[in-house]
């Protein structure tokens, strides 16, 4: 028998007892006579003593083990005189009667501890050492839970959990896809999916009434710290809902997660319009932890003789409570922030509303006191607060405006930890005009309906009418992150048909690609809606972390690559052949 406990489970109650544990060898320390051993698994870390004068071939083994050995112990629990209120062993000791090294380690080439100094390739290519490290098997641990319980509330609620294939064809989720090609179809090529969305349509249109999966997607992305090319999402469908209804079960089953997850009572989630995010926080994921909201100023501040306010759409600005003592040097900082191409405002005009009542500005050229005053008023200023005043395209500055207030909140630390704020952001548009390649992308996807109230002006309006159109699409925001997004669908051959059309797709290109789709929705099809969680977020969102990375098992590093096993890798010229492929990179480099 390996152990009759694990390391993280003896307490005084056990002292006297005989045990055995196995586990890692955390780290080893002689004094004079005793050598103590810190024995680690996944639940704890134990203390071992080795006494010198009890059996010293027993101790000097000892003093030879290294970081990271496997080792067996048997021996005596017993009480410690310097007990460890920190460790939840610390308590108690095992005076050690028998070691067995069960496997050497080389020198691990990073700390397994708390923090490490490992740097992040590193850390990548030896995932089974960072794996080993505390933090990275909580938030294992924590998603194996959120998973578990994922399944449970969703079982509850009569939800049918059934698997979609991986090797499929192109879905329209707006990113390139990964390919696979099929040796037994030379020349042809699956997909995988970049999520579920149609299977789990014609699962509705097969009667299954409510699905789910916590399944892998694939996008083919440019990558930063909160993507990864494959990702999890919690994906579901439901036959006969509204969106109050879809939205309802998923509030459920978010307040269902903090609540078992963190202990958390989640109040009842606010609904915001998408166009009263973008107006008031410039984003359709707006970080509702602080308020502070965009004013619009073009009344108060156009057609005053200041040129750069009056050639513009939009003059609009934030208030922030209490930053009017912000130094010249610190207003500086601010106006370059903004000035960032990332963020890509030309200039930065800020009002100083002193704590006497006094203004500073820098337009003060350009309006008096009196013109200030009534800015100040209309933002809900008081003395002490800092007013930051953007101009130019409506929709642009809105945006700026919207980053430099989560700027502003940062530095301002109004994002507190533990603090949770979701919302829903309901009614998006439907479709989203591209001005560059003059034409609509659907703003969700293709199959997302219109508002019922929509519809004709659907069918029958103009191009106009077209970029007005809301959709019943509607996104879950957790503290300025999107957690899920979804939709009612349409169910409805014609208007399928019309909205591949809206976007460009000829009548061939729909059929070929959609076809099957648009066929099963003639063979009853119900009324359906759904919405998917990306579950990596989710867990780390919950945490209060902004990567995912540390939330996935095996993740891909920014270049896509996993850098345990090295791949992307070539593959053999037999297979190349087998699949009917050749590859010409390697030769266009070298000519
Ligand atoms: N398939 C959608 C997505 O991946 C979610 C949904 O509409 O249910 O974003």
């Amino acid at each position: 028998m390996y152990r009759t406990h694990n390391c993280g489970a003896l307490r005084m109650e056990h002292v006297g007892q005989e045990v055995s544990l196995s586990g890692w060898v955390q780290v080893g320390r002689d004094f004079g006579g005793l050598t103590f051993v810190d024995l680690r698994d996944r639940y704890g870390i134990t203390q071992l003593v080795f006494d010198q004068d009890d059996d010293a071939a027993l101790a000097e083994r000892a003093r030879k083990l290294g970081r990271e050995f496997v080792i067996k112990v048997a021996g005596t629990v017993r009480e410690r005189t310097n007990k460890n209120p920190n460790r939840a062993t610390g308590d108690i000791e095992i005076e050690v009667k028998e070691l067995t090294i069960l496997n050497a380690s080389k020198v691990p080439p990073f700390t397994i501890e708390e923090e490490t100094d490992g740097g992040d390739d590193l850390r990548m290519q030896y995932r089974y050492l960072d794996l080993r490290r505390p933090p990275l098997q909580r938030n294992i641990i924590f998603r194996s839970k959120l998973a578990i319980e994922t399944r449970k509330y969703l079982a509850e609620q009569n939800f049918v959990e059934v698997e979609t294939p991986f090797l499929i064809k192109s879905t329209p989720e707006g990113a390139r896809d990964f390919v696979v090609p099929s040796r037994m179809n030379e020349g042809q090529f699956y997909a995988l999916p970049q999520s579920p969305q149609t299977f789990k349509q014609i699962l509705m249109v097969a009667g299954y009434d409510r699905y789910f999966q916590i399944v892998k997607c694939f996008r083919d992305e440019d990558l930063r710290a909160d993507r990864q090319p494959e990702f999890t999402q919690i994906d579901c469908e439901m036959a006969f809902v509204t969106q109050e209804e879809v939205l309802a079960t998923f509030e459920g089953l978010t307040k269902h997660l903090f609540k078992t997850t963190l202990g958390i009572d989640l109040p009842d989630f606010p609904h915001m319009q998408y166009d009263d995010a973008m107006r008031l926080y410039g984003s359709d994921k707006p970080d509702l932890r602080f308020d502070m909201p965009i004013y619009e100023l073009n009344d108060l501040a156009q057609n005053k003789g200041f040129k750069v306010f009056d050639s513009v759409e939009l003059v609009a600005g934030i208030c922030a409570e209490g930053q009017a003592n912000l130094t010249r040097k610190q207003v500086d900082q601010l106006t370059d922030w903004v000035k960032r191409p990332q963020i890509g405002a030309k200039g930065l005009v800020y009002v100083k509303y002193n704590e006497d009542g006094s203004f500073k500005s820098s337009v003060d050229k350009f309006f008096d006191t009196e013109a200030l005053q009534s800015w100040a008023d209309h933002m809900g200023a008081k003395p002490g607060d800092l007013l930051l005043i953007l101009a130019g395209g409506d929709e642009k500055t809105r945006k700026q405006l919207g980053e430099l207030r989560l700027e502003m909140g940062r530095r301002m630390d109004l994002m507190k930890p533990g603090d949770f704020k979701p919302l829903w952001v309901v009614d998006f548009p439907l479709l989203e005009w591209d001005e560059e390649s003059e034409r609509f992308h659907a703003m969700h996807h293709p199959f997302t309906s219109p508002k019922a109230s929509e519809v004709d002006r659907m069918l029958n309006g103009d191009h106009e009418t077209m970029k007005s159109l809301k959709a019943d699409a509607y996104d879950l925001v957790i503290n300025g992150a999107e957690i899920g997004g979804g939709s009612i669908r349409i169910h409805d051959r014609a208007l399928q048909e019309k909205n591949f059309k809206l976007l460009g797709f000829t009548e061939e290109e729909a059929e070929a690609q959609f076809g099957f789709l648009m066929g099963a929705f003639e063979y009853g099809a119900p009324p359906h809606g759904g919405i998917a969680f990306g579950f990596d977020r989710l867990c780390a969102v919950l945490n209060g972390q902004s990567s995912i990375r540390d939330f996935i098992a095996f993740p891909k590093n920014n270049q896509g690559r996993d850098m345990m096993i090295d791949a992307p890798a070539p593959v053999a010229k037999e297979q190349l052949e087998e699949l009917n492929l050749e590859v010409t990179w390697e030769e266009e480099k070298e000519a």
